[in-house]
């Protein structure tokens, strides 16, 4: 089968077409035959860009106003001739959709139908931002795929295997009952992704198996996964809480936002920037909230982007050290995520003096490549090896996120009735 998915944004729409089926998803073989985005939807020079395996692909600037034009401009690349990437559109078999929020309605991959959409938009209250643009993405997709499968993927399906103990708000049970206040969790696709293929690589049986997994972007979270499942993941009613992110602040004591609130006189929205948009690693430093450019304020022996980068990391320790006791035991501990997967610093900082659980990094292997993973890594192992010539008890681990993979094998699955 070969799958089209599709992670709509407010302005950007990201596509991927994989070669997958049952059989070949068992085998690991699935692969993708080009993958792209268009940026800057709804401006004169909004960006287009895509990929062949092969390296073939394009970049350049084009008015796109809309989603709907956005989509046609895929259609249009995936049926060109140059490069001939499919010989119909009629070779698609199905589309996977990216929905953020599942609310406590989805725990799996549903195919889309009226009820569906009207769940989406119910759960669009807790996740105001992204939730409707996804669905108006279905929209526009199905006017193009009128007769194929849609299925919608949640990034919260795959935290609905976290135990009340860890999912509620030690607040008045009757707002959980009335609001659904709890714990959803975040980034489940890649969670789910990095630890499968973590549990594989070990060779470990599935059921036994314990893992942490660090999803270190823009938006950071970390999960513990017992045996394949979530048991408690960082990112909580919303994706604010938790890690320290790019603009995030993460954990936060309520009462500084209710005082800061007061003495400044913010209203909620203001409150809401303040805390989502102004703080993280820009907050701290003053200076961006990219990475590369804080982790180079700091090797001029800029003070708070060292601050930023400290407090970055001994969050991050906390919550691994939380989750292996979450977990009593650890096989592996993943990092995963544009800074998990290219920023050596971070994995040497967040795991140094952890040598006491079983966690040793190879500090060689961690820097190789300048910290960065290759894009034809499916995985590297950057755990030490001691003088007995046996790996660290607990298992380190960068693998590359591949969220669409799931989105595409999802999307089989659920056509063939597997789900
Ligand atoms: P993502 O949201 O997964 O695309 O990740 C974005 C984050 O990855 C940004 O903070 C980037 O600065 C960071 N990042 C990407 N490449 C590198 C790199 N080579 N070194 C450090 N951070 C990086």
């Amino acid at each position: 089968m070969k799958i089209l998915t599709l992670n709509c944004g407010s302005s950007s729409i990201k596509f991927d077409v994989i070669s997958t089926s049952v059989e070949v998803m068992q085998k690991g073989q699935d692969y993708s035959i080009v993958r792209g985005v268009i940026e800057r939807i709804g401006t004169e020079n909004a960006i287009v860009r895509y990929k062949l395996p092969n390296g073939d692909g394009f970049k350049g600037e084009e008015k796109i106003l809309d989603h709907k034009i956005a989509l046609k401009r895929i259609v249009d690349i995936l049926t060109g001739d140059k490069p001939r990437i499919l010989n119909s559109l009629s070779e698609i078999n199905g589309v996977g959709h990216r929905v953020v929020h599942g609310g406590e309605s989805f725990s799996k991959s549903v195919i889309i139908n009226d009820a569906v959409e009207n769940e989406i938009i119910a759960c669009s209250e807790f996740e105001p931002l992204h939730n409707p643009q996804n669905l108006s993405g279905i929209k526009v997709a199905s006017e193009f795929f009128p007769s194929i499968p849609h299925v919608a993927v949640f990034d919260t399906g795959f935290h609905h295997s976290i135990p009340a103990k860890a999912f509620l708000y030690a607040l008045p049970y009757d707002i959980y009952q009335k609001y659904k206040m709890r714990r959803y969790g975040f980034h489940g696709t890649s969670h789910r992704y990095v630890s499968q293929q973590a549990i594989k690589f070990l060779g470990i049986p599935s059921e036994n198996s314990k893992i942490i997994t660090a999803h270190l972007g823009n938006g950071c979270s970390i999960t513990a996964v017992s045996g394949g499942r979530s048991i408690d993941t960082s990112m909580g009613h919303t994706p604010l809480e938790g890690l320290m992110m790019g603009t995030r602040c993460g954990d936060l004591d309520p009462a500084v936002i209710l005082h800061i609130m007061n003495k400044e006189k913010l209203n909620i929205a203001d409150a809401d920037s303040l805390m989502n948009k102004k703080s993280g690693l820009l907050g701290v430093s003053g200076i961006s909230n990219d990475l590369r450019e804080v982790e180079e304020a700091r090797e001029q022996g800029n003070e708070r982007a060292k601050l930023a980068i400290d407090i970055f990391c001994y969050r991050l320790k906390k919550y691994i050290t939380a989750y292996a006791g979450a977990l009593g035991g650890l096989d592996a501990l993943v990092f995963t995520g544009g800074i998990g997967e290219n920023s050596s610093l971070i994995r040497e900082l967040s795991t140094n003096g952890l040598e006491f659980m079983g966690t040793k990094i190879d500090l060689a292997k961690n820097n190789a490549n300048g910290g960065r993973i290759c894009k034809e890594d499916r995985l590297v192992d950057i755990s030490a090896v001691g003088t007995d010539g046996n790996y660290s008890r607990v298992r380190t681990l960068v693998i590359p996120t591949n969220e669409e993979l799931i989105i595409a094998r999802d999307t089989v699955l659920c056509i063939e009735k597997l789900l």
